[in-house]
């Protein structure tokens, strides 16, 4: 095959995989947002035809002649088609060690396990969910054996989700950062703690839902190419950069709940918005791992949204919805309410202090199970009594507990650290940023337009072309935690007075 063939038919290849990830991610939506409830099977009838198209598409005997032929040529190749060659590798080589039925398999265990999980947690059994789970662990240690077979599969799975991260770059990390945590944590129990009673008063969804509008207007979104629908658990889905999708969930009695959701979505949402042109329907469209995605939804939702600034800039509005329920609140009593650290029970409603602890948890115990030191069944034991240690508070039910999240239901096994991860890198771009420029002067006008403009230039527009750690590191330098304790501590000791 020469160069000009190859490229043609990696394109075409490229298209045809960008079709069957669109199907499935419409189908995936569909699924959490409008579907009735009992209609997994149908569903999973139609998942499994296409997963097995989505593979024989990629992982087949022109898919290896395509890459040789690239590699044979690489040094007459462009930096987008050698950046190419580098990501398909990576991934024909991890998907051909999974033999297909067991690859189709288990895109069929993880679609009926959510569906369990989500009903489990409905009616808070876990004894439910048992069966799924360690399935779930068995087919994931079983794929990253036949993958990387000297690897430690822990590790094999961090790397799916943040390329290069190890135990021993998160055992380095949540032990510098835990102890400083730990302490601001305990000094806040202390001292008066803001009122905060208002966010729970009456919030009818329909204004809610006009907030979100004005949300999105502020953060710039563009309404023909990005839209906001709802569901039980908050997320983005992009199917490229001109067909973004935000969705929300509304709780009548917790206010900052959606508002928070939608700018952490949001900035998902400009992430996927700002990836170059040129990357479109190609491997290198997507954000370019796990961690760096949620550095910038949690920029946008703490760094940015929980500013003072920002919340001065968006309280008009807010008061003139809801002008009974914030009767007689300030700004800057708002700001306090939504910034209010205290342990509690659920991650995705947690402040920015308590939650890397709420990852801290998870990392270690999906790396118990992952080793084999603590079972399914010990696993609701081991989640509670680790929530006594870190945030001192105890687990009343497993909905609150082990149940909340659907990331293990939904297969994802090592993507928790991200998250923290995440909120440590937006803190060092933001020490970066802050050297270039006064964001705060900009966040008070509720002008982003600098803000974005920097994020698209050293993260968004590269979409896949470099490796999370060269992306980071040519942004911001070598990668430090140090920066991410110092945000914290400065906030909260401001915050608290402490
Ligand atoms: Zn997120």
């Amino acid at each position: 095959m020469d160069l000009n063939t190859a490229l043609n038919k990696l394109s075409q290849t490229e298209k045809k995989m960008y079709a069957y990830d669109h199907a499935m991610n419409a189908i995936y939506l569909d699924s959490v947002t409008v579907a009735p409830r009992d209609t997994v099977e149908g569903r999973g009838i139609a998942m499994g035809i296409l997963s097995e198209e989505h593979y024989k598409a990629f992982v087949n005997d022109e898919t290896e002649e395509i890459l040789n032929t690239l590699k044979e040529n690489e040094a007459a190749l462009s930096a987008t088609d050698k950046a190419k060659l580098r990501i398909l590798s990576r991934s024909l080589e991890k998907t051909k060690k999974i033999p297909m039925d067991e690859y189709v398999q288990y895109q069929i265990l993880t679609n009926e396990s959510e569906s369990v999980w989500h009903t489990a947690k409905e009616i808070n059994d876990y004894s439910l969910f048992v069966p799924y789970i360690d399935k779930i662990v068995e087919a994931n240690i079983r794929f990253v054996k036949y993958r990387q077979p000297d690897c430690h599969p822990y590790d094999t799975l961090l790397s799916d989700y943040e390329r290069g991260i190890t135990r021993d770059t998160l055992d380095n990390f949540f032990n510098t950062i835990k102890k400083p945590v730990m302490e601001l944590v305990d000094k806040i129990k202390s001292v008066h703690q803001p009122d905060s009673s208002f966010l729970n008063k009456h919030y009818p969804v329909e204004s809610q839902r006009i907030l979100s509008d004005y949300i999105m207007q502020v953060l710039g979104l563009d309404r023909a190419h990005c839209t906001i629908g709802e569901t039980e658990h908050p997320f983005e889905l992009s199917f490229n950069k001109y067909d973004v999708r935000i969705n929300t969930h509304y709780n009548e009695n917790d206010f900052s709940s959606s508002l928070f959701s939608v700018i952490h979505e949001g900035g998902h949402a400009i992430y996927e918005s700002n990836i170059g042109d040129s990357l479109q329907y190609t491997c290198l469209a997507g954000g370019v791992s796990m961690g760096i995605h949620e550095s910038q939804s949690r920029f946008f939702e703490n760094i940015i949204g929980r500013s003072y600034e920002f919340i001065s800039y968006v309280y008009p509005y807010i008061l003139k919805l809801f002008p009974d329920q914030l009767n007689g609140v300030l700004a800057y009593d708002f700001y306090l309410a939504v910034n209010k650290a205290q342990p509690s029970l659920i991650r995705t409603e947690a402040d920015e202090l308590t939650y890397p602890l709420h990852v801290l948890i998870r990392y270690e115990l999906e790396r118990q199970l992952i080793d084999g030191s603590i079972t399914s069944k010990e696993l609701p034991f081991e989640w509670n009594r680790l929530y006594k240690e870190y945030l001192g508070i105890d687990v009343p039910d497993y909905r609150q507990g082990v149940l909340q999240d659907v990331h293990w239901a939904g297969g994802m096994i090592g993507y928790f650290p991200s998250y923290a991860l995440g909120s440590a890198y937006g803190a060092q771009m933001l020490y970066v940023m802050q050297k270039e420029f006064d964001l705060s002067k900009d966040i008070a006008k509720g002008d982003l337009e600098r803000i974005k403009g920097w994020l698209c230039k050293n993260i968004h527009c590269h979409g896949l072309m470099l490796d999370p750690y060269d992306l980071f590191k040519n942004a911001c330098g070598e990668f430090d935690p140090k920066y991410y304790i110092n945000y914290l501590t400065e906030k909260y000791t401001s915050l608290y007075n402490i």
